[in-house]
């Protein structure tokens, strides 16, 4: 068995797919996930919330503590801060869009997700924005971000703009959890996201 990996855990390597193709399916199938060892530390899977038919989905890196505990992703200090953002720029509520995670099961000390960590948990994200087909995805945060677009480069360089995205578009923005720590000027930039993504949601077709 490779390293990290516990009894009773599955390793899968690479991509496997997912069986379930709604999203309460498939939020059955990763209830249950033993695919990494984030299966071990977790006591949640934290799979996602909010609207399947929105045109709006935002993805941030994976769950902290307090998700890890409630099964809902960015419920603590920066999701507060990211609902009353999108309130703010969007006029929009949870019930309205969806907000899911890179990896659905919190990581150790809230360290980065593993690249195999990332691969393993990758099927799940690819088949919720496939079901979801979101307009437009919002990455939050580096991590997401580089995930999503497949490059290195950092959210500072890729944010401002907007980027093709399965069915509509990606729209990168800073994590909340940066704000907090970074003050105004993170926030402001923020906001000029969301009201990209206000203009992009207003053109969808
Ligand atoms: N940070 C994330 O990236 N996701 C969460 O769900 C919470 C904090």
């Amino acid at each position: 068995m490779p390293p990290g990996l516990g009894a009773g855990h599955r390793p899968v390597t690479g991509r496997e797919p997912v069986s379930a193709s709604t999203l309460a399916d498939l939020a059955l199938e990763a209830s249950t996930c033993v695919r990494c060892r984030l299966a071990e530390g977790r006591t949640t899977v934290v799979f996602g919330v909010g609207d399947p038919h929105s045109d709006l989905l935002f993805v941030g890196e994976g769950p902290g503590r307090e998700e890890d505990l409630t099964g809902e992703p960015f419920v603590g200090r920066s999701g507060r801060l990211l609902d009353a953002l999108v309130a703010e720029e969007l006029g929009m509520t949870r019930s309205e869009f969806y907000i899911a995670n890179v990896v659905k099961c919190r990581p150790p000390s809230n360290r980065d997700p593993l690249p195999d960590e990332v691969t393993t948990c990758r099927p799940y994200l690819d088949a919720q924005v496939a079901a979801i087909a979101p307009r437009v995805t919002v990455t939050l945060g580096n991590f997401a971000t580089q995930c999503l677009l497949g490059t290195n480069e950092g959210v500072t360089k890729l944010r401002g703009r907007s980027y093709p995205f399965g069915d509509g578009v990606l729209i990168p923005t800073f994590h909340p959890a940066y704000a907090l720590r970074g003050g105004g000027a993170v926030t402001a930039q923020i906001r000029a996201d969301l009201v990209r993504v206000k203009v992009a949601l207003a053109s969808a077709p």
